[in-house]
C-alpha cells in the first residue's frame, strides 16, 4: 500500500468547487440550473487586458520569468498600491503568485507547526482552516457575528491571542459574509497588536476595491507601526476578472519575502509570462470596467437582499462589500448543508451551505451575485416556491 504522509489526511477542500461540479452535472443532464454558488464575476476580462497578453505572447515572451515576477509588474503594483490606498511600496518586496491562494498558502506553511496557534475568522474563506490543519497548528477560529455586522470584533480578536499565536489571518471585505471591518475596529486591532509584537498578520484584501455605499475598505498596508510583520494578500481575480489566469500579489515584510520567494522557486517557478504582462495593462489601463462591475454588483445586492427578505424563514443584512449575501436561514427549520443541497436537487438553484465556511456558518447560507438580475430574480422566486412547498 502507498503511504502517504499524514498530514495530507487533514487537508481539506472548498466546497464551492463540489458544488460547481454537481450544477454542471445538472445542467449538462438538460436541467436548468442557476448557479449563485460560485465565487467569481460573470464578467469577461476586460478586452484590453487580453490585447495585452496576445500581444506579450507575439512579441515572444514564452519563457521563464524571474521566480517573483517581471520588474514592470511589481512596480505597476507598488503604483496602483500608492494611488489607491497612498502608501508606499518597494517593490522588492512585492511577490507575484499564480493567485491569491497561493499567498496564503505560502504564509501558513511559514508560520504552521504542531504547537502554534494560527487564528482565523469563522465563518471564512475554508482554506485557511484546511491549510492551518495541514501544518499541525492549532486552528482558532476567530468569530464573525451577524449582530456584529460581520465584522472583525477588534477586542474578541486579541482577547484570543495567547503566546502561543504565531499568524492572525484578517478578510475584509470578506467571504462569504460580504462583512467589511470599519476603520475604528481595524484601528483599535492594530493598537493592541502593539502588545504582541510576535504574531504576524495576513491580511486578505482579495475583495478590497468591492464596497459599496461609499465606504472606505481600510488596507492593514495603511499602518506603518505593524509593516514589519504585515503579509498583505491581493490579486487581480476579482477586482478584473481574471479568475482563470492564476494571477495574484503579495506584498511581504523583508525578512520573510526571500523565504516566499524560495517557495516559488521550488514549486512553479514563475507565473505564467504572457498572463504578468496582461497584470501590468490591468493596473496602469483605464479603471473604467472595475468601477461598471462593481455598480453592477451594487444594483444587483440591492435586489438580491430586498428577494431574500420577503422569503418565508429568511432573514438578510445588507453586505457591505465582496459579491455575496449571507442570510439567516434558522427561521425556516432546515439545516443550512441540507437547505443548499436540496435547493440544488429539487429547485435547481446552487448556493453554498454556511456550515462550509466554518462552524459559525450554520445557520446560514451563501449567495453569489455574481449572475445576471434576471437570474437572481428566478432564483429567488424558485426559493420562495421551494419554501412555501415545504412549509
Ligand atoms: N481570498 C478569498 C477571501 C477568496 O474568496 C478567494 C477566492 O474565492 C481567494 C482569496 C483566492 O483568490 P484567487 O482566485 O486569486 O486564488
Amino acid at each position: 500500500m502507498l503511504k502517504t504522509v499524514p498530514s495530507f489526511g487533514r487537508i481539506g477542500e472548498e466546497n464551492a468547487f463540489a458544488v460547481l461540479a454537481r450544477a454542471t452535472e445538472l445542467a449538462q443532464s438538460g436541467r436548468d440550473v442557476i448557479n449563485l454558488g460560485i465565487g467569481q464575476p460573470d464578467f469577461r476580462t476586460p478586452d484590453h487586458i487580453v490585447a495585452a497578453a496576445e500581444k506579450a505572447l507575439r512579441d515572444g515572451h514564452h519563457g521563464y520569468t524571474p521566480a517573483n515576477g517581471i520588474l514592470p509588474l511589481r512596480e505597476a503594483v507598488c503604483s496602483d498600491l500608492a494611488r489607491r490606498l497612498g502608501v508606499e511600496v518597494d517593490p522588492g518586496s512585492v511577490l507575484i503568485v499564480p493567485g491569491g491562494k497561493v499567498t496564503m498558502f505560502m504564509a501558513i506553511l511559514m508560520f504552521g507547526e504542531p504547537g502554534a496557534d494560527i487564528l482565523y475568522p469563522d465563518p471564512g474563506f475554508p482554506i485557511y482552516r484546511s491549510m492551518i490543519e495541514f501544518t499541525g497548528a492549532r486552528p482558532v477560529p476567530v468569530p464573525i457575528r451577524e449582530v456584529n455586522d460581520f465584522a472583525f470584533s477588534a477586542e474578541e480578536t486579541l482577547s484570543l491571542i495567547t503566546p502561543q499565536t504565531r499568524l492572525l489571518i484578517l478578510n475584509s471585505p470578506a467571504n462569504p459574509t460580504g462583512g467589511v471591518t470599519p476603520r475604528e475596529e481595524i484601528d483599535k486591532l492594530v493598537a493592541g497588536l502593539a502588545n504582541h509584537p510576535d504574531v504576524a498578520v495576513m491580511s486578505d484584501e482579495i475583495y478590497g476595491q468591492m464596497t459599496y455605499d461609499g465606504l472606505e475598505h481600510r488596507s492593514l498596508l495603511a499602518y506603518p507601526e505593524i509593516r514589519d510583520r504585515l503579509i498583505l494578500l491581493d490579486g487581480w481575480s476579482k477586482t478584473y476578472a481574471m479568475t482563470g489566469w492564476r494571477m495574484g500579489y503579495s506584498v511581504w515584510p523583508k525578512p520573510l519575502y526571500d523565504l516566499a520567494r524560495k517557495l516559488a522557486v521550488n514549486s512553479y517557478s514563475c507565473v505564467n509570462a504572457a498572463a504578468q504582462y496582461a497584470g501590468i495593462a490591468a493596473l496602469e489601463g483605464p479603471q473604467d470596467a472595475v468601477r461598471e462591475m462593481v455598480e453592477e454588483f451594487d444594483r444587483r445586492r440591492a435586489v438580491v437582499v430586498e428577494g431574500l427578505n420577503g422569503l418565508p424563514g429568511i432573514s438578510c443584512r445588507t453586505p457591505k462589500g465582496a459579491f455575496y449575501a449571507f442570510p439567516n436561514v434558522t427561521e425556516t427549520g432546515w439545516p443550512a448543508k441540507k437547505l443548499a443541497s436540496t435547493l440544488l436537487e429539487d429547485a435547481g438553484v446552487a448556493v453554498i451551505g454556511g456550515p462550509d465556511f466554518g462552524i459559525l456558518g450554520e445557520g446560514y447560507i451563501r449567495l453569489s451575485y455574481a449572475n445576471s438580475t434576471e437570474n437572481i430574480r428566478r432564483a429567488i422566486d424558485r426559493m420562495g416556491e421551494f419554501l412555501s412547498a415545504k412549509a
